[in-house]
């Protein structure tokens, strides 16, 4: 089995490999800030597990010194990464059609039927696509395919502040920063030196319900800021909210589900698609060229 620090380096290499231009640092360390003892130690074991080099528990003074953070516990860990999704996705859809890649974009799939040797996926607008194979990758909205419930969803709310200016920077080294409070609270910068800060996740997945809570979340997160740097000043600039799915264990799904033949699934859930994806494909890929894969049972439907 690999750990997490092999996919993450996996991801980075095979972008390199393609020349597919990261719009963000890729190598961040990040910190965790832990609530309590108890939540430090499984930190620190899950890190452990995982494989990544965690470069020490920090004390109380080296958080407040070098981070401006008032907590009682934190390992600062060596392996972080931070990139713009969305220009990523783009430069790789770009890379692939120059490769023949057809990319339709805003095509909604409304049914697919499974006949004996091809699928039929039929789309909003009456349009028919035939396959032998298909790789399901609509997130959690993958519940409209698959009867089994696999996921459940939360809402997530992030803010962005205006520019900062330089010494209004208050962590060095464009850490990433998380705490383990339930709901966690994320914290970053940005490239032109905005903070973002997102978390304040509830349980529901109605979207109108997710956007009346939207000024509400947007409030409390600047608050939850204030309340970590009350000397620096923070003006909401944007902000924003999505659901994502959170399953049993924490791990996606990957790979097929016994009511649907010749359907591979790919499905990022908890907040883990980029790291996720690099190993859906290898998984994916082995599954249709009939190969075992020694992650596969990790990350399968019938995973106990
Ligand atoms: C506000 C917010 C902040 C987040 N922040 C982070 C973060 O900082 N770091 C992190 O690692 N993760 C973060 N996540 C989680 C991350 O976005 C997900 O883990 C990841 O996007 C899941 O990838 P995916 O490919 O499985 O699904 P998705 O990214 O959801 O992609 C599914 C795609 O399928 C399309 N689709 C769905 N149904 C159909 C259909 N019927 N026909 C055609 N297309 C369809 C959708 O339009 C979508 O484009 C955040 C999520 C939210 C909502």
């Amino acid at each position: 089995m690999k750990t997490f620090e092999q996919h993450c380096n996996e991801v980075a290499k095979s972008h390199e490999r393609r020349k597919v231009y990261f719009p963000s640092n890729v190598d961040r360390k990040w910190i965790i800030e832990a609530a309590n003892n108890f939540a430090y130690e499984n930190v620190v074991e899950a890190l452990k597990l995982s494989g990544d080099r965690l470069n020490s528990g920090l004390s109380e003074k080296e958080i407040l010194n070098e981070f401006g953070l008032k907590a009682k516990y934190g390992l600062l860990s060596e392996l972080g990464a931070s990139i713009n999704a969305y220009s990523l996705t783009h430069q790789m859809l770009q890379h692939c059609k120059k490769r023949g890649l057809e990319v339709y974009d805003r095509t909604c799939i409304a049914d697919i039927n499974y006949g004996n040797n091809t699928i039929t996926l039929n789309t909003s607008d009456g349009n028919t696509v035939q396959a032998k194979y298909i790789v399901n990758a609509t997130g959690f909205e993958v519940v409209n395919f698959i009867p089994k419930k696999i996921v459940d969803f939360y809402c997530t709310y992030a803010i962005i502040s205006e520019n900062q200016s330089e010494q209004d920077v208050p962590w060095k080294d464009q850490i990433l920063m998380w705490n383990s409070d339930d709901p966690y609270l994320y914290l970053r910068l940005t490239k032109d030196n905005r903070i973002l800060i997102g978390g304040r996740d509830e349980r529901f997945s109605n979207t109108i319900t997710r956007e009346l809570f939207l000024n509400r979340k947007a409030v409390q997160l600047q608050k939850d800021f204030k309340k970590i740097y009350p000397n620096i000043s923070f003006k909401t600039e944007f902000s924003w909210c999505g659901t994502f799915g959170k399953t049993k264990d924490a791990l996606p799904y990957i790979g097929t589900y016994v009511k649907t033949p010749n359907t591979y699934y790919a499905l990022g859930f908890g907040g883990n698609g980029i790291t996720f994806s690099v190993l859906a494909a290898e998984i994916i890929t082995s599954l249709i060229q009939g190969k075992d894969h020694e992650d596969a049972a990790l990350f399968s439907f019938d995973r106990k």
